[in-house]
């Protein structure tokens, strides 16, 4: 008898479990577009050309695999601040922001999310209705609270603005506010900039603190500036805020788990003290992060022949998942009987498209048309190649009626 008879099965995870559930179908029709990592046109993961030339760089150099400090690599560090704040920005120059390296973007919120449990017991954590699956998971593990505020509207296929800021109105002062810089994850549906201002009225009336998850920056626009723009804003009101950030999408280095959790804060002086406890919740949890990505960043961002090839390939990324979406949509309006209007496919911006598809019609995708995608109606067109449009308009037609 093990002395694990009371571990019962855990269910497969909503996203990763589809790649699994892919992996197994033998038919050559079959189409994974549930987990968002970005295809080629020909469907091959793709390595940017700038992350082997950082790489050949490191290997000539000699670089050596001793252990970085718990708070990551300095030239990360310093880079990754300085994009997404901008290098001018004041509260670089004020020093007012606390970063340090982490396991990518889940890593950096799960850490963040310590530091909430820590220093600000009992306060909850507002997340949007609906949200990136793992945001529920990583709040619950670090037992923080949490509770949603309204933001797809599913009449409009839009934002459900009126009800966004409702909730985070009605929300106890103090509480912390988690958006998505730039490419809502699943929505693809982001806040104009007049309502980003109205959202840090809100926030700063009731006292919240902001807390960003970034991990589509340069994917979304093509634009690394653009798509900060955002946390600049809030930023620029001298409000103290948190940013995660990831390079899994925007530098294909979604193995090297390579991202960073950013505090600013007030003065110089609080953010050493929140760097400082930021490494006390690190070690005894990972030591220090892994090297490799965090010198690939470093290399990139800190010679400007590779930082301008790279912002190239972003923007050659978003450019192909922009034609996909176009032909998608061109292929669903021309085939579509119906007079539906799909006009919403184009309005969404990033990775995913957010198509209104329930459960069950998810499910005929994947029975019928061996097409993988979430259960919540999501398909990431990063996955999708123009030659497979036509293909994939006719499973969500049929999907639909
Ligand atoms: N936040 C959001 C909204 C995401 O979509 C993702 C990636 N799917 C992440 C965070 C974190 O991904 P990673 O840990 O690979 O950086």
């Amino acid at each position: 008898i093990s002395r694990f008879e009371g571990v019962t099965m855990a269910p497969p995870d909503p996203i990763l479990g589809v790649s699994e559930a892919f992996k197994a179908d033998n038919d050559e029709k079959k189409l994974n577009l549930g987990v968002g990592a970005y295809r080629t046109e020909e469907l091959q993961p793709y390595v940017l050309n700038v992350v082997k030339k950082a790489e050949n760089l490191m290997v000539e150099r000699g670089e050596n695999k001793e252990y970085l400090p718990i708070e990551g690599l300095a030239a990360f560090n310093k880079a990754t601040a300085e994009l997404l704040f901008g290098a001018s920005n004041p509260v670089i120059k004020e020093q007012r922001v606390a970063t340090v390296q982490g396991l990518s973007g889940t890593g950096s919120l799960r850490l963040a999310a310590a530091m909430i449990e820590r220093y600000f017991p009992g306060a909850k954590v507002l997340i949007s209705s609906p949200t990136w699956g793992n945001h529920k998971n990583i709040f619950n593990d670090a037992r923080v609270p949490w509770s949603e505020y309204r933001y797809y509207d599913p009449k409009t296929v839009g934002l459900d603005f009126d009800g966004m800021i409702a909730d985070i109105k009605a929300a106890p002062e103090g509480s912390f506010v988690l958006l998505h810089g730039c490419a809502h994850n699943p929505t693809g549906i982001d806040p104009t900039p007049e309502q980003w201002e109205k959202i840090a009225d809100v926030i700063q009336e009731k006292n919240h603190i902001p807390f960003f998850d970034v991990a589509y920056q340069g994917f979304a626009s093509g634009s690394l500036d653009a798509d900060a723009g955002s946390v600049r804003l809030f930023a620029a009101r001298g409000m103290e805020l948190l940013v995660a950030q990831s390079y899994s999408k925007n530098l294909g280095l979604y193995a090297e788990r390579i991202g960073a959790i950013n505090v600013v804060c007030t003065s110089a002086d609080a953010a050493a003290r929140v760097k400082s406890q930021l490494k006390r919740l690190a070690r005894p949890m990972y030591s220090n992060p892994p090297i490799h990505g965090a010198k690939i960043v470093a290399n990139v961002v800190g010679d400007p022949t590779l930082f301008n090839e790279w912002k190239a390939e972003m923007e050659m990324m978003a450019g192909r998942i922009k034609n996909v979406r176009q032909k998608l949509y061109d292929s669903l309006t021309a085939k579509d009987k119906s007079g539906k209007d799909w006009s919403f496919i184009l309005k969404q911006i990033g990775m995913f498209s957010f198509t209104g598809l329930n459960k069950a019609q998810s499910d005929n995708m994947t029975n019928k048309w061996h097409v993988y995608m979430t259960k919540d109606g999501r398909i990431s067109l990063a996955g999708l190649s123009l030659a497979k449009c036509e293909y994939l308009a006719d499973a969500i037609i049929d999907s639909f009626h």
